[in-house]
C-alpha cells in the first residue's frame, strides 16, 4: 500500500485517494509518495505501450487503493476527449529539437492531462462515497477553463468558477462559460483576480460553509495532478531512439513550477534523463532562483504568457523538500521566513540537472517569429519562452503548453497569421451564459447556497 506525507511533516500518512480529495495537507503542506518508486527496472515493460495504458501502468503503482479495473477505467475516460491519437504526439523540428505538443486536449492547453483525469477522481469518489462535491476555484484564465471541462455533466458534482469580469480574454471567457452543462457556473465578478482570490481564501476559511456544501478547491497543488503529469514526460522519453534518451533535456515554460516537478520526480525514479530547463516570463522568481540560490518575492507584471504570471511558484515546495533531504523541520523553517520576510538564501543552493532562462514580453514576439521562420512551426507565447535559447548539440524536448490559437493578437503581430482551431471557433456562436457578481464572500455565498449541489 503506497502512502503520502506532507512536506511539512505534521500529518498522518494518507493513502492516494483520501491524499487527492483533500488537496493541500492540513499542515500547509503537500503531499508526496513515502517513498518514490524505482522504475528503472520496468522501462522495458512500459515499451510501445498507448498513451492511456501508460498512465494507468504508472498510476497504478500510487494509486493502490483503487482497483485496478476501476482504475483503468477511470484513466481510459479520462483521454477520450484528446482530439490527437496519440494524445501527447512528439514532433522533430531538427535534428536534436523536438516539441511535445500537450494542447490536444478540451481546453487546448497542457492543464487537461491532469484535471480530466482529477475530474474522473471525483466522480468516482462521489459514487463510492455516496455524497457529492461542489469545486471552487479562482482564475485569471487556464486553469478554470480546464477544471470545467473535467466536471462538466458529471453527476453529484457542481463547479464554480470565479474570474474578474472583463479582465480575462474573450476565448478564454467562452470556453467556461459556453459549456451548456447545468453544474457548470462562470462567475463574473466585479473587480480584480486578486479581489476574486481574497473572497474565495475567506470562503475555504469557514469551516462551517466549507464542510456543509462539501467544498473543493481547483488548484495547482494536488498530488493527482502532479502524477498525471509525470506520463507524458515518460511517453514522450519512450519515443526517443535509445541512445538519445540519456541525454535529453526537457524545457518547460512554467511559473507554479507543477509542470517541471512531474518530469524532474520522473529522473527521481530512476528514468535516466539528463536535465530540465526552466523556462519562464519576466515574472522570473524561479530564473532568479536557480541562478543566484535566492528564492525572492517579486511583483506580478502581467505578461503574454499570462497563465505563467505568478509571484509564488507554489510546487516549488516539493522540490525543496527534496533538496533539503526530506528534513521537513528545516522545510517549515524555510518556509516561515520566506513567508515573514518574502525572501529565502539557499547556502550552496544544489540546482541538480536545472537549468533556467527567462524571456520579456519584449522578446516573446520575436521568438515566434524566428520558430516560424527556422522550422515553419507556430509556438503559443508560453511555449515561446521555451524556444528563447537552443543548444543544438543537446536533445532537447520544448514542452507546447498551449495551441497557438488561444493567443491570436499575439501570433498574429509576430508573424501575420491568425491561427484558428475548430473548438474555439465553434465556442463563437454558442450564447454566453455566466452570472455576474460583486467580488464579495456574502454575494459569492448566497449564490453557492442557492445551486450547490
Ligand atoms: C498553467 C500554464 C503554464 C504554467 O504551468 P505550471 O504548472 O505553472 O508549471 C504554462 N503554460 C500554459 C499554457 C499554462 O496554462
Amino acid at each position: 500500500m503506497m502512502r503520502f506525507l506532507s512536506t511539512r511533516g505534521q500529518t498522518q500518512p494518507l493513502r492516494f485517494s483520501e491524499a487527492v480529495a483533500t488537496g493541500l495537507a492540513p499542515d500547509g503542506g503537500l503531499y508526496l509518495p513515502e517513498t518514490l518508486p524505482d522504475l528503472s527496472g520496468e522501462l522495458n515493460r512500459f515499451e510501445g505501450l498507448g498513451y492511456a495504458d501508460l498512465c494507468f501502468e504508472f498510476l497504478r503503482i500510487f494509486a493502490t487503493d483503487i482497483e485496478p479495473g476501476t482504475l483503468r477505467a477511470i484513466v481510459q475516460k479520462s483521454y477520450t476527449k484528446f482530439s490527437h491519437p496519440e494524445i501527447a504526439p512528439l514532433k522533430q523540428l531538427a535534428p536534436n529539437l523536438h516539441v511535445l505538443e500537450l494542447f490536444h486536449g478540451p481546453t487546448l492547453a497542457f492543464k487537461d492531462f491532469a484535471l480530466q483525469l482529477l475530474g474522473n477522481l471525483y466522480e468516482h469518489q462521489c459514487a463510492v462515497r455516496h455524497e457529492s462535491i461542489n469545486v471552487l476555484g479562482a482564475t485569471s484564465g487556464d486553469t478554470g477553463a480546464a477544471a470545467i471541462h473535467g466536471l462538466l455533466g458529471k453527476p453529484g458534482t457542481a463547479i464554480f468558477i470565479l474570474y474578474p469580469n472583463g479582465r480575462v480574454s474573450p476565448l478564454q471567457e467562452r470556453q467556461m462559460a459556453c459549456t451548456g452543462a447545468s453544474n457548470v457556473f462562470a462567475l463574473a465578478v466585479d473587480g480584480t483576480f486578486d479581489d476574486a482570490q481574497s473572497a474565495l481564501k475567506e470562503i475555504f476559511g469557514d469551516q462551517r460553509f466549507r464542510t456543509g456544501h462539501r467544498l473543493s478547491a481547483v488548484n495547482s497543488i494536488n498530488l493527482a495532478r502532479v502524477l498525471a503529469q509525470c506520463v507524458y514526460y515518460l511517453h514522450a522519453w519512450l519515443k526517443l531512439p535509445a541512445g538519445d534518451r540519456g541525454n535529453v533535456e526537457f524545457v518547460v515554460p512554467t511559473g507554479n513550477f507543477g509542470n517541471v516537478l512531474a518530469g524532474w520526480l520522473l529522473q527521481q525514479m530512476g528514468v535516466p534523463i539528463r536535465g530540465f530547463k526552466v523556462a519562464t516570463n519576466q515574472n522570473d522568481i524561479l530564473y532568479r532562483l536557480f541562478t543566484t540560490g535566492e528564492y525572492r518575492l517579486g511583483d506580478v507584471h502581467p505578461s503574454l504568457a499570462p497563465s505563467m504570471d505568478i509571484q509564488v511558484a507554489s510546487n516549488f515546495e516539493r522540490f525543496l523538500y527534496f533538496s533539503l533531504g526530506r528534513d521537513a523541520t528545516r522545510l517549515r523553517e524555510v518556509m516561515q521566513t520566506f513567508k515573514t520576510t518574502g525572501v529565502y538564501r539557499f547556502e550552496n543552493f544544489d540546482r541538480g540537472t536545472f537549468s533556467a532562462s527567462r524571456c520579456t514580453d519584449a522578446e516573446i514576439p520575436g521568438i515566434i517569429a524566428r520558430v516560424h521562420r527556422d522550422y515553419g512551426y507556430v509556438a503559443d507565447p508560453h511555449t515561446a519562452c521555451a524556444f528563447k535559447e537552443h543548444n543544438p548539440d543537446r536533445v532537447s524536448i520544448v514542452l507546447s503548453t498551449a495551441s497557438p490559437a488561444k493567443f491570436p493578437e499575439t501570433i498574429r503581430k509576430a508573424i501575420k497569421v491568425e491561427p484558428t482551431h475548430p473548438t474555439l471557433e465553434a465556442l463563437k456562436s454558442v450564447p454566453i451564459v455566466k452570472h455576474e457578481l460583486p467580488a464579495t464572500p456574502a454575494a459569492i455565498r448566497a449564490f453557492i447556497d442557492a445551486h450547490a449541489v
